[in-house]
């Protein structure tokens, strides 16, 4: 298996969407059929349509804020005395996170087919609250499945949910987790589709669902681009793009529009979370030779025990607390176009305070797993390697866990 020149990755699927004959594809109930079916047919024929890419061009620029900054570590650089180090700052989008391309683009297709609300599961909370930020921004309805258990342990995303207006629905069945709200989620959509859009957080889920978003958080490396040939004037020679993988979107969005670039010019780096380094648990379904299993209507690495069922993450950072990874990367690890490493807890933290210790920039818990293994890798590597960091997120959600960890000095945000 290779990847074919000159073909969007997302479309590199076979007949049943699988890629790689292995990764993805819609494992679903018959009666998802038709939704998902008219859903494709929409996403096809609106992102041909020069109208329509003029809207989404429009609202990225004058909603979401793109482009987002595209800087220099000079500090960083000098202290480490290796690589260049650059920060993609994808946090200086609305939300302060990657997550609003996405969620955008799913509230202008929903306004496009005539639906007057939008759906979507959400685990941790932050696509929930993204997804819930944009309905409003576009005059739509809300509705936001989450698990009883999760609603419990993230308060301040449930509360801003729903102070964007969308209703909260408790899941109580099963773990009471993600899993749950995507199924209960899916069902919703079944019996409303009519007039309900559905929306999954992240490049997972049925294949349109992981087509969809990843044509979203393309944007990011469209701009890195144009930002890397302002820059240094041409592609340089050598260039190592690291991001975190949680789901895999922002990651994704980051090395699009580099992927029929040679490796040995421009190196993919993804990091997971390998959790606290005391447990065996994490979320890391890559780095770890986890076994293809189905998550989510899509075949995928992810975390089981000997029977199949699904196991438990551990990690400090809730955006990547998630058991599998979607089928795109799956892909790009078996045909070696991306390596893929995972980061601690507290390699996490550490990174964190260095980063904040030298330069103006408060990357969240996600990306301090990715420049936790840039600022390895960067210390060996010469002056003329490029390392540049997605720094996807900003800290100020994780406020209260960086006190509790590293101390008041840490958390100071103003
Ligand atoms: C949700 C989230 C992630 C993980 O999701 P991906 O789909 O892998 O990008 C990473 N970083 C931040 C800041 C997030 O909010």
């Amino acid at each position: 298996m290779k990847i074919k020149k000159g073909i969007p990755l997302i479309d590199q699927h076979d007949k049943n969407f699988m890629y790689g004959g292995k990764f993805g594809g819609n494992f679903i109930p018959e009666t998802l059929k038709k939704p998902i079916d008219d859903l494709t047919k929409l996403f096809h024929k609106l992102r041909n349509d020069k109208g329509f890419l003029k809207e989404r061009d429009y609202y990225f620029e004058n909603y979401v804020g793109a482009p987002t900054p595209f800087i220099k570590l000079d500090n960083l650089t000098k202290h480490l005395k290796g690589a260049q180090i650059y920060a993609k700052v994808v946090s200086e989008a609305n939300g302060g996170a990657h997550k609003i391309y996405n969620a955008t683009v799913h509230c202008l297709l929903a306004r496009r087919s005539g639906k007057k609300f939008v759906i979507g599961d959400t685990g941790a909370g932050y696509a929930g609250k993204m997804l819930s930020m944009a309905a409003k921004k576009f005059g739509l309805k809300c509705k936001i499945f989450m698990g009883a258990k999760d609603i419990k342990r993230q308060q301040p995303n449930v509360k801003a949910i729903k102070k964007n207006g969308a209703e909260v629905v408790p899941v109580y069945s099963g773990s009471q987790t993600l899993v749950d709200a995507v199924s209960e989620c899916m069902r919703y959509w079944v019996a409303n589709c009519n007039h309900a859009h559905m929306a999954v957080g992240s490049t997972v889920g049925p294949s349109i669902f992981v087509r969809i978003c990843g044509w979203s958080t393309s944007q990011i490396s469209r701009e890195l681009k144009s930002q890397i040939i302002d820059e240094f004037g041409s592609m340089p020679k050598k260039i190592k793009l690291y991001n975190c993988v949680g789901g895999g979107s922002s990651s994704f969005g980051f090395w699009n529009e580099f992927m029929d670039y040679n490796r040995k010019q421009v190196e993919f780096i993804g990091v997971e979370a390998g959790g606290p380094t005391k447990s065996k648990k994490h979320a890391a379904p890559l780095t770890y030779g986890s076994k293809i299993g189905i998550l989510h209507g899509a075949a995928q690495y992810v975390n089981q025990n000997s029977d199949g069922q699904i196991e438990e993450t551990e990690s400090i950072s809730a955006g990547l607390d998630y058991p599998g990874v979607s089928p795109l990367h799956c892909f790009l690890k078996d045909v070696k176009r991306a390596r893929y490493t995972a980061a601690s807890d507290e390699d996490a933290l550490e990174a964190y305070k260095l980063v904040t210790k030298y330069e103006n920039l408060k990357p969240s818990l996600e990306p301090s797993h990715a420049f936790s293994v840039a600022i390895k890798e960067a210390r060996k590597l010469s002056k003329d390697t490029i390392v540049i960091v997605n720094s996807c997120g900003d800290a100020h959600k994780d406020k209260d866990i960086l006190e509790k960890r590293l101390g008041k000095k840490y958390a100071k945000f103003n």
